[in-house]
């Protein structure tokens, strides 16, 4: 029996990893399916993060992370959870990828966010072959080449900006003629001179042949338009990861939002005693990594109080 069953490895997990084994937990294994570090990793460039000046990546970033958890006792299981049950006697199961259960007296849910599709035709038909969610892993691809960006959040102008460094130009494409991008991103964008952005602008399709996209077309108010390009970029926002909650029935063991994030207090309780969320996952998230880390953190702290609770009772 685990004390503490961390699901997923981001900021939110590996915190949580931190604050409960350094807390005095002995019995704590986060399941991460991948490597550690969560969605930060792809990110180019992050500027945000308290104390961290200079030009630094997710990557970067992040690297450390998973070593100081290890340092204090945390096991790293690289699964996939498939499943959280909350069982009648008040204690959680864990099933993974490959069916093995593991049980748990509390959870830590961070399993984060995932990109959503743009829904456009030719998106599915070219993902992996021109289209990409994640310019730090495919933009080099592009190198002197010109690309298309799809989005006006943060995330896609701070990755047009990125690959704006190895393309030879840029074409932010966006729906509307404001962005939702912090003000001095876009002024950034606006200052880079191998950006244009083309606004007002639905997608039409992405179109190729078969070794891959060839462009696209979209639809402005002063007409339709053909931009040649091999690589799309898509940044429309994210859709949480909260598959492992929900029971055979479809309904969730916790209590969820309109829009299937976790409803948490401000000590990252969820509605089912011992099950705590953080991270992105979580309502009114900011989506930044030191929120993410900071939710960890408080879950962490308020598992040792549950655990110490449920062995002493
Ligand atoms: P995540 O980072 O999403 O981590 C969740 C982890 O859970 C992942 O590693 C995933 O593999 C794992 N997982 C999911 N499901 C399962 C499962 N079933 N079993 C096992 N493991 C699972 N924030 C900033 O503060 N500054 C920035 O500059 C910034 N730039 C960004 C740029 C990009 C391109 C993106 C995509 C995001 C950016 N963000 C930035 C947002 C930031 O990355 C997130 O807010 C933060 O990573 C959330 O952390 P998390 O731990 O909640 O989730
Ligand atoms: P986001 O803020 O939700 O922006 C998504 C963008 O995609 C919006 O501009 C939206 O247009 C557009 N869009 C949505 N669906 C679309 C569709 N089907 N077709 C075309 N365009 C579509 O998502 P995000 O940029 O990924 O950011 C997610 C969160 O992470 C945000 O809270 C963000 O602040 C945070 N983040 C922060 C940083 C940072 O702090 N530096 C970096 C990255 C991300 P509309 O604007 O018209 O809705």
């Amino acid at each position: 029996m685990l004390d503490c069953a961390i699901i997923g490895g981001g900021p939110a997990g590996l915190t949580a990893g931190l604050y409960t084994t350094r807390g005095g937990l002995a019995n704590v294994t986060m399941f991460e399916k991948g490597m550690p570090g969560g969605q930060i990793t792809n990110s180019s460039e992050i500027e945000n993060y308290p104390g961290v000046t200079g030009e630094i990546t997710g990557m970067d970033l992040m690297m450390p992370w998973p070593e100081q958890c290890q340092r204090f006792g945390l096991k790293h299981d690289m699964s996939e959870v498939t499943n959280v049950a909350h069982n009648e006697d008040g204690t959680f199961t864990i099933t993974k990828e490959n069916g093995d259960t593991i049980d748990a007296l509390s959870v830590v849910i961070g399993t984060g966010s995932t990109p959503r599709r743009a829904g456009f035709k030719g998106e599915d038909e070219f993902f992996g072959r021109g289209v990409s969610t994640c310019a730090t892993c495919d933009g080099f691809f592009y190198k002197g080449k010109e690309v298309a960006v799809i989005g006006g959040g943060d995330t896609a102008l701070e990755e047009a900006i990125y690959l704006s460094n190895i393309c030879s130009k840029v074409y932010i494409v966006h729906r509307r003629d404001t962005f939702r991008a912090a003000p001095n991103t876009v002024e950034r964008v606006m200052n880079t001179e191998n950006i244009e952005l083309v606004l007002n602008a639905s997608i039409n399709e992405v179109f190729g042949d078969k070794m891959g996209v060839t462009g696209l077309s979209v639809k402005q108010p002063e007409g339709d338009r053909q931009i040649d390009v091999p690589g799309v970029f898509t940044f429309v926002g994210m859709n949480v990861n909260n598959g492992v909650l929900k029971k055979e029935d479809g309904s969730f063991i916790c209590d969820m939002n309109e829009a299937g994030e976790v409803i948490v207090d401000l000590r990252m309780k969820t509605s089912t005693p011992g099950l705590f969320a953080a991270g992105d996952i979580r309502i009114e998230a900011p989506k930044q990594v030191v929120a993410a880390a900071g939710d960890g953190a408080v879950a962490g702290v308020n598992v040792i109080h549950y655990v110490d609770s449920v062995k002493n009772k």
